[in-house]
């Protein structure tokens, strides 16, 4: 995300009780299939400290779809809430998935799409995870569309390419700040305790951010671009201080309110 204010307004972002002023970096947690309707005092947690002390950052909580109408709810305007997927049509027979439309109906703000887990484990291509994200823009939500290398690719250094063509075919023509983040997650280190170093974050995150203006010019410097992959409370002040990391798509550490906030904490203010 270009710094020094380029200002925009995005979905979901800012306070969410109807002050929408937006903050700057994008602090996402990604829960996962983990969370059962107990886990919501999580998010009340959250809730509750970030209205003793408001967070200088967007704050995104992906619950797994059962819980996102509950966490919408306890939300209390102080985080946005999204899903973890969703299908290209807005409904119909495709048994056992949740559309764009049912997502924003229950109160969310964003989805992700594209995630290597979706890539991985459903066989989800570039040109599939664009038609999500579309519907999620024809729902009127944000969008956070994941890329990333596995550690084969990287080995070969291929990392690059790869995510060249991730971005040119996952991200739909029309991808503006107002209703898109990019996530960088490398494979390799998701769920691991494995990151890149903070120089091959930022040589990465330069990368994307050049390709990024070349495809969609001056809009192009404005969208955010997160960094994905073992972030925790350890290193998320690091990490978060490398040039163009526009905040951070979070797992594991995003299911214990009290990770999440010292990562929530860790974002430069300002930024
Ligand atoms: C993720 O699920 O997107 C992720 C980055 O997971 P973790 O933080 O657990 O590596």
């Amino acid at each position: 995300m270009a710094r020094g204010g380029e200002r925009r307004r995005m979905i979901g972002r800012g306070d969410h009780d109807g002050k929408d002023k937006e903050k700057g970096m994008l602090i996402a947690g990604n829960w996962k299939m983990n969370g059962l309707s107990s886990a919501l005092e999580e998010v009340d947690a959250l809730v509750r400290a970030l209205k003793a002390h408001p967070a200088g950052c967007d704050v995104l909580v992906c619950p797994p779809a059962t819980l996102v109408s509950q966490a919408a709810a306890r939300a209390r305007g102080k985080i946005a809430v999204g899903g973890q997927d969703c299908h290209p049509q807005p409904s119909g027979a495709f048994t056992g998935e949740v559309s764009a439309e049912m997502l924003r109906d229950a109160g969310a703000n964003w989805v992700i799409v594209g995630h290597s887990e979706r890539r991985q484990y459903h066989g989800e291509t570039d040109a599939l995870v664009a038609t999500k994200a579309k519907a999620a823009w024809r729902a009127g939500l944000g969008v956070i569309v994941c890329i990333g290398e596995t550690e084969a690719e990287r080995n070969a250094g291929r990392e690059e390419e790869v995510v060249d063509r991730q971005l040119a075919a996952s991200v739909p023509d029309g991808a503006a700040a107002a209703r898109t983040a990019i996530a960088y997650e490398p494979v390799w280190a998701i769920g691991t305790g494995r990151t890149p170093t903070t120089a091959e974050i930022a040589r990465m995150h330069a990368h994307l951010r050049s390709e990024l203006t070349k495809r969609f010019a001056a809009g192009g410097r404005a969208i955010p671009i997160l960094y994905g992959g073992s972030v925790n409370p350890r290193n998320a002040k690091e990490i978060l201080g490398v040039a163009e990391v526009g905040g951070a798509l979070v797992g594991g550490a995003s299911l214990k309110a009290a990770d999440f906030l010292t990562i929530i904490e860790s974002a430069p203010a300002g930024h």
